[in-house]
């Protein structure tokens, strides 16, 4: 577990819940400083990694990383992000996500990352997430970092 104290509220945070394409990978390949992320983070809390699998490559990619691979629909994989989401407990997750199948996910979990990735981020997502970040190292870092997310999250 990872503990946020804001000044108006404490987030605990328990699961981790990550999109695959546009969000740790491109093009199907897990982007360079992704994994050594994922390790430190599944110390703490535990990690999921949801996908609609478009390129058919995220097993292999996640092969060895302590993460739970989970595959959802691929025409209707944002309601299917969304009841993991809310069967994990939404309170105690965080889930970062670029793409329209994120906007539900993005809403419902407690802290709710964008990535602004190489594969563009979908503006729906957008509006339903937290904080923005520039990359996805950079997501990784803030709840890696708990004083960063006191920092832009408090009132
Ligand atoms: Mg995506």
């Amino acid at each position: 577990m990872v503990i946020y104290d804001l000044p108006d509220r404490t987030i605990k945070i328990k699961n981790i819940v990550l999109d695959f394409n546009g969000t740790l990978a491109c093009d199907g390949s897990l982007l360079p400083g992704v994994e050594q992320r994922l390790k430190s983070l599944a110390e703490r809390c535990n990690v999921y990694v949801l996908t609609s699998d478009t390129y058919n490559t995220a097993a292999a990619a996640c092969r060895g990383l302590p993460v739970t691979l989970m595959t959802v629909d691929k025409n209707a994989g944002g309601l299917d992000k969304e009841r993991i989401i809310d069967r994990l407990g939404p309170e105690n997750t965080a889930a970062i996500g670029n793409g329209v199948n994120d906007a539900l996910m993005l809403k419902r979990a407690a802290l709710g990352l964008l990535v602004l990735g190489p594969e563009g981020s979908a503006v729906s997502a957008l509006k339903g997430a937290d904080v923005i970040f520039p990359d996805i190292l950079s997501a990784l870092d803030f709840l890696l970092h708990p004083k960063r997310v006191v920092a832009t999250m408090r009132p």
